[in-house]
């Protein structure tokens, strides 16, 4: 191996990485990896999952997209039975706006700091449409998502708003992103 290569290994997902020069990554083992997501009937679900639901649904109203024209909500259910809302809130400076997602858990973060969001729902629909836009959380909100799980030590289930009543339900951001950046000591 030359000097510049890093040697990683993931024995859970019994796989090995060579990194050489920092970037490039050369997979030397089988990844076994399963995603549990699943599209079921918005009326098939809990009463939990479809007050959340309602709740994301309610505050992309709100959301302040001039730019995109595309309105997110999210919102999330603390282990407390606590139901916090927020959407996606763009500026002038594309970069600078900020996703429902992320808006959202870093609120839960501050002001319960002890209260693990168990289940994260989001709507989402482009200004003028009746149906929902099928959306899903940017890399950035998956990382998001994903300290929020780490730093609680418990998955969080996802909820996506499809058209025709349907739901993406999804069990952990894992499912999402494999093979994350969740522990800097590795
Ligand atoms: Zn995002």
């Amino acid at each position: 191996m030359e000097k510049s290569s890093l040697l990683i290994q993931f024995p859970e997902q019994k796989l090995t990485l060579l990194i050489q020069d920092s970037l490039k990554l050369v997979l030397m083992g089988k990844m076994n990896f399963e995603a549990k997501i699943e599209l079921v009937q918005r009326e098939d679900l809990s009463e939990a999952e479809q007050e959340l639901l309602a709740a994301s649904q309610e505050i992309l109203k709100d959301a302040y997209a001039p730019y995109s024209k595309y309105k997110v909500g999210a919102a999330v259910q603390l282990k407390s039975g606590i139901i916090l809302k927020s959407s996606n809130q763009e500026n002038v400076s594309f970069p600078v706006g900020i996703c429902a997602e992320q808006s959202l858990l870093a609120f839960a973060g501050a002001n319960y700091p002890k209260d693990a969001p168990r289940m994260l729902a989001i709507s989402a629909q482009r200004e003028g449409d009746e149906v929902f836009a099928k959306v899903s959380p940017c890399g950035m909100c998956r990382q998001a998502i994903l300290e929020f799980e780490n730093r609680f030590e418990h998955p969080i289930q996802l909820l996506i708003q499809y058209p025709d009543g349907q739901v993406v339900r999804i069990d952990g951001i894992q499912n999402l992103l494999p093979l994350s950046l969740g522990d800097l000591s590795l």
